[in-house]
């Protein structure tokens, strides 16, 4: 599909030898297959051996995602010509699947940073924008994308913040929370109600570097995991940004985000199907070294029906993600498929970390190994970019509407 892969990627691929493969990534063209074991090779070398760390530190993994950055990793479906990597959303997936089984704190940068910061950028930036706010974000630089707030979530078009017309300038003010990249982005895409009368289609959106005046961050949230990655509120007082910031037109904001959450949420199954992946592989190597009542544990039908629940439900979501990347890449129509591949890869990494546990016994609820990070690493996945609840509304509206009743 793509007769060029960056250099580094190439270079780092080659490296890599002996990987277990994900089974039906070999049908696929090379270039994906290249991008896999880049991926996996880093995950490996990079990040799993310190993500125990990032979690029990609360520490942003800068050095690796600055890695990334020069692995372009984090542009890899923004186009060549602006710095991207200019790849597609399926590499996209596949790649973020293998970082999120290393460290699902990465796997929440990199997505943010690829799917919701640099994506409404790609989509509806002018060329100045684009120069200005992605070209440097190819590299290191992470963004963010600043839709809830403490009064609406799944509600999104019910935002309070507020950006008044000022002349030269639009006047922001009102809180945003929940901000993934919060603390480390030097720019963020920012919802806020230009004509509150409209009441969503009076949502626009716009682009605000950071620091700013009259931008302050709050508290750093003490979360249950995704540990690595800092979410944050964003507080607006008066915050004065150019009036050639408007992302798109004025009332274009709640299309830009429910359009760029579609192409998130493909992301955050990918980052789900990390998680799913990490679990299976650490339940399958403790089973098969374990010992009870005189056999490995792995030769319990019990163990065995647990493995191969899991192991369905993790292949099964991977192909609907896969699907819905494809879709994307085809310029398909491609809502109620991501919608289905975020749910399905949610309750997958939900239950197969959750079983991980239990075939793990004792071990798998200490820190001394990584079952009990990857569990609590999972359950974001069914909350953050649409709850699971959401996503069924999703689906169920979209199905609604192709039978046309
Ligand atoms: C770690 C973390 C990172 C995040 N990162 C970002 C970010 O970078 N940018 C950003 O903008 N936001 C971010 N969020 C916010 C996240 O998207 C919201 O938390 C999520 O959309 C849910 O909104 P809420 O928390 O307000 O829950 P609510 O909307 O209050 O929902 C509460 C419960 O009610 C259910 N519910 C609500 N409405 C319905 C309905 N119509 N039908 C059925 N059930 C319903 C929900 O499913 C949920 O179970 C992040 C959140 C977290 C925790």
């Amino acid at each position: 599909m793509f007769s060029l892969i960056p250099k580094a990627i190439c270079s780092l691929g080659q490296a890599v030898q002996n990987v277990r493969c994900i089974a039906s990534l070999s049908a696929l063209p090379e270039t994906y297959q290249m991008m896999y074991k880049t991926c996996r090779d880093f995950a490996e070398n990079e990040l799993k051996p310190n993500a125990a760390v990032y979690d029990r530190e609360h520490k942003y993994p800068g050095d690796a995602i600055k890695k990334m950055g020069e692995l372009g990793l984090m542009s890899i479906f923004t186009p060549e010509n602006l710095g991207g990597t200019g790849l597609d959303y399926l590499a996209y997936a596949i790649a973020l699947e293998e970082i999120s089984r290393g460290c699902a704190s990465a796997g929440v940068i990199m997505s943010v940073n690829n799917s919701l910061y640099l994506g409404p950028l790609i989509n509806w930036g002018t060329d100045k924008q684009k120069q200005a706010y992605i070209t440097p974000f190819c590299t290191g630089d992470v963004g963010c994308f600043a839709l809830s707030e403490p009064g609406n979530g799944s509600d999104a078009g019910a935002a309070s913040t507020t950006a008044k017309d000022g002349g030269d300038k639009w006047i922001l003010n009102g809180t945003k929370c929940w901000i993934t990249n919060g603390y480390e982005s030097k720019a963020s895409v920012v919802f806020a109600t230009t004509d509150k009368s409209l009441k969503h289609k009076g949502i626009s959106a716009f682009i605000v570097p950071k620091p700013t005046k009259g931008l302050e961050l709050g508290k750093k949230e003490d979360k249950l995991g995704i540990r690595g990655s800092s979410t944050c509120s964003l507080i607006f007082e008066d915050c004065e940004i150019p009036k050639e910031n408007i992302l798109g037109e004025p009332g274009m904001g709640f299309k830009i985000a429910m359009m760029t959450l579609d192409g998130g949420r493909i992301g955050i199954a990918a980052q789900a199907l990390g998680i799913a992946q990490a679990s299976l592989d650490v339940a399958v190597e403790y089973a098969s070294k374990r010992t009870a009542f005189g056999k490995p544990i792995s030769k319990l039908q019990t163990i065995q029906n647990k493995l191969a629940n899991m192991a369905m439900q993790l292949e099964s979501a991977r192909l609907l993600t896969w699907r819905a990347a494809w879709l994307k890449d085809n310029k398909q129509g491609y809502t109620k498929e991501a919608a289905m591949a975020k749910l399905a890869a949610s309750e997958a990494a939900t239950f197969v970390s959750h079983q991980c546990i239990q075939i793990l016994g004792g071990m798998g609820y200490v820190s001394d190994m990584p079952a009990e990070r990857h569990y609590r690493d999972a359950r974001i996945t069914e909350i953050y970019e649409g709850t699971s609840e959401i996503q069924r509304l999703v689906i169920a509206n979209q199905i609604i509407k192709e039978y046309g009743v």
